[in-house]
């Protein structure tokens, strides 16, 4: 098949520490917009300093430095058989412009309340060099690589809520968006990671032809 997955969620829902399995299963490459802008803030290119701004302060980045991005990643070719699109679209500007550009077969929504929320984002770690994402306490790293983790400047307390208001105003009214169009499935994220691993597992499996 060669449509796209959407993995669609709050902050800290899951949707990074699941993409790797529905990459596995589907072959399709994973493209994160906050992986793409904080590797252009990383560059320091123009694009990078006018997003940091907005990232610093919880905020979304405009929806026309979105669609760029998006625009042209999508040319690149081994974006032909579709992708899977993690925190991708957050507006529903940025689905209507992603409609005009591929067909999205699937959005699969992993659902997590807020006061858990919170600790998952302050209890982040990220391995710069391979890109994995842990979890002091639900998923802590191997000792042999825990000197080198990294924490985002962005998963502060006050940073999760500002960008917790931004995904009830402004990213969740998508989920009945995708909805109205038959294209939404929901999946319980409050349970362990492989739990929901499986389940989202499932829910490609079954809307994905794999
Ligand atoms: P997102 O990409 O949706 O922002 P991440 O995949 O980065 O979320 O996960 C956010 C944090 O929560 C990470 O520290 C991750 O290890 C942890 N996490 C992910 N899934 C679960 C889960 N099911 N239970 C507990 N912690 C989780
Ligand atoms: P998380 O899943 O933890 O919210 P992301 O890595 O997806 O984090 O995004 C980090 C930040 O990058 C967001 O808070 C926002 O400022 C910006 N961003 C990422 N994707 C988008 C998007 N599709 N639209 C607008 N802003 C985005």
């Amino acid at each position: 098949m060669s449509g796209s997955i959407v993995l669609f969620g709050p902050p800290g829902a899951g949707k990074g520490t699941q993409a790797g399995r529905i990459v596995d299963l589907t072959g399709k490459p994973q493209v994160s917009t906050g992986d793409m802008l904080r590797t252009a803030v990383k560059a320091g290119t123009k694009m990078g300093a006018e997003a940091k701004v907005y990232m610093d302060a919880g905020l979304l980045v405009p929806d026309s430095v979105i669609i760029g991005l998006i625009e042209e990643r999508l040319t690149q070719s081994d974006a032909v058989n579709g992708v899977l699109f993690d925190g991708f679209p957050r507006t529903i500007p940025q689905a209507e412009s992603l409609a005009n550009i591929a067909v999205v077969e699937s959005v699969i929504s992993i659902e997590v309340p807020d006061d858990a929320i919170v600790e998952r984002i302050v209890g982040r770690r990220m391995d710069p060099e391979t890109g994995d994402i842990y979890h002091i306490t639900f998923n802590p790293a191997p000792s042999e690589i825990e000197s080198r983790l990294i924490q985002r400047k962005d998963d502060t307390e006050e940073t999760v809520r500002a960008r917790l208001e931004a995904y009830h105003t402004q990213t969740a009214p998508l989920a009945t968006w995708y909805s109205e169009r038959g294209l939404l499935i929901s999946i319980d994220g409050n349970q362990p990671i492989d739990q929901v691993g499986d389940a989202v597992e499932d829910a490609v499996r079954t809307t994905m032809s794999v």
